[in-house]
């Protein structure tokens, strides 16, 4: 018996293949589904079944939750993988698989909306022992001496946030008093607008922090463990373009007083599933920032130093069996990257989609491509533009590197632009080859 009879994949691109690929390893069934644009999907190809579930555009399609309801209806299916992005956070969703009688491969519904409003995330982590950013400690109100004196405490510069914020989006920061209750309540009325609720909170915005998180796993059933770190520093437009594990340069024991507390938390909220802690790093302290309640795009570097594979632990916690590793059984090994192709105009950044005429992936030991694309697939232009990942690992961080170099090198999209020229420049810096530039790295060397 399989440890789940069918998973339906309630996503697209090269994490759906991903998810096919960990259920056929088990013997797990698979539904596709897919949006009218998507019918030339490799993993709907792959798939056992397949269901179209709408028109192209995402609102019509990936995110459709009753015709994915539906769809699993029809197909019998057991459990619905939500990948990452679309309904994975969508704490709704949750509800609604597991009331229309499925299994959610993810945490409960009430933990995803936990962690899903900031303010109550942070409140749950500083009950844990996670370091936070210093900040408000709760949301802003309408007494504005409290607010200033609030501010005057944490010390200037300061971000405002937004409490349902997500994206990179609703958020200000604010480097004086005189300009503070204006910029509050310029992002109060941003947030009411783009996420229906008007709750913003202080932080203390720190100048030249480092991203890096913790990737954690649960049972749902008492058990959690870590599988280390990942600094993903190089981004753009707060969108993360290129990762590694482990984040490079950070004393061990500052390493294992935050992994131990992400652990702790995870216990004491009741986790279940993959999941990740976020930090911003700056001066050997980590500062919660939130809490990824899905699997990421990065997966694939800490799979890659920990031989621990996550989507296939997701459906075994799915199907209710406990943790397959206790935390002494976790090895770290090596260095690993991963380089985000994106199928986009590497000057302007401009999606660049289209019909990809060669198709050619780089090989050889040590290098994975997880990628959806094949000679002849058209990108269509309605959904994110990740058409591949170049994960590379080495014995060390040189040799992981010096792996990349020669994997970017390799790789040939013809027939649309993509971003492997930034890549190929990315790998051979300077700054980046030493390890542990600031966030705003790459934004400054892209206006340079
Ligand atoms: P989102 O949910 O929109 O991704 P986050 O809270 O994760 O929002 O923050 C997104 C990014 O904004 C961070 O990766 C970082 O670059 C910046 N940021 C957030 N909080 C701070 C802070 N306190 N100080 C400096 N930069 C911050």
């Amino acid at each position: 018996m399989p440890i789940l009879e069918k998973v339906l994949i309630a996503n697209r691109g090269e994490i759906a293949l991903r998810v096919l690929r960990a259920c056929k390893e088990l013997d797990i069934q698979t539904v596709a589904v897919h949006s009218k644009a998507d019918r030339e999907l490799k993993h709907v190809l792959l798939a056992d079944e397949a269901v179209c579930i709408g028109p192209a555009p995402s609102t019509e399609s990936y995110l459709n939750v009753p015709a994915i309801i539906s769809a699993a209806e029809v197909t019998r299916a057991t459990a619905i993988h939500p990948g990452y992005g679309f309904l994975a956070e969508n704490a709704d969703f949750a509800d609604q698989v597991e009331k229309s009688g499925f299994i959610f491969i993810g945490p409960t519904a009430n933990v995803i909306r936990l962690m899903g409003d900031k303010v109550s995330a942070i409140q749950a982590m500083k009950e844990a022992g996670v370091p936070t950013v210093p900040g408000s400690d709760g949301p802003i109100t309408d007494n504005n001496e409290l607010t200033l004196e609030i501010a005057r405490r944490i010390g200037y510069p300061i971000i405002v946030k937004a409490a349902a914020g997500g994206g990179g989006r609703g958020m200000r920061v604010v480097h004086e008093e005189a300009a503070l209750l204006s910029s509050i309540q310029v992002t109060q009325s941003e947030a009411a607008a783009a996420f229906g609720s008007d709750v913003v909170y202080l932080e203390k915005f720190l100048q030249k922090p480092r991203h890096v998180e913790i990737q954690v796993i649960a049972d749902g059933q008492g058990n959690a463990i870590h599988l280390g770190d990942r600094d993903c520093s190089l981004q753009r437009r707060h969108q993360k373009i290129l990762e590694e594990a482990p984040a490079p340069g950070i004393p061990q024991h500052i390493r294992d007083q935050v992994t131990e507390a992400c652990v702790k938390a995870c216990i004491d909220i009741g986790y279940r599933g993959a999941g990740t802690f976020e930090f911003l790093y700056e001066d050997e302290g980590f500062y919660f920032i939130e809490m990824n309640t899905r699997v990421q795009v990065e997966h694939p570097v800490t799979e890659m130093i920990t031989g621990f594979d996550i989507v296939k632990e997701q459906l075994r916690i799915a199907s209710g069996l406990p943790l397959s590793a206790r935390q002494s059984d976790i090895q770290f090994r090596g260095h690993a990257f991963e380089c985000r192709i994106n199928a986009e105009d590497p000057k302007t950044f401009l999606p660049c989609p289209g019909k990809v005429t060669t198709f050619h992936a780089p090989g050889g030991l040590g290098v994975r491509v997880d990628s959806h694309l094949y000679d002849g697939y058209t990108v269509p232009p309605y959904y994110d533009s990740l058409i591949a990942k170049i994960i590379c690992h080495g014995e060390d961080r040189p040799l992981a590197l010096a792996r990349m170099r020669q994997a970017l090198d390799e790789l040939v999209v013809e027939g649309i632009r993509t971003n492997t020229p930034l890549h190929r420049e990315l790998v051979r810096d300077q700054a980046f080859k030493t390890g542990g530039v600031s966030i705003h790295y790459l934004e400054k060397r892209l206006q340079e």
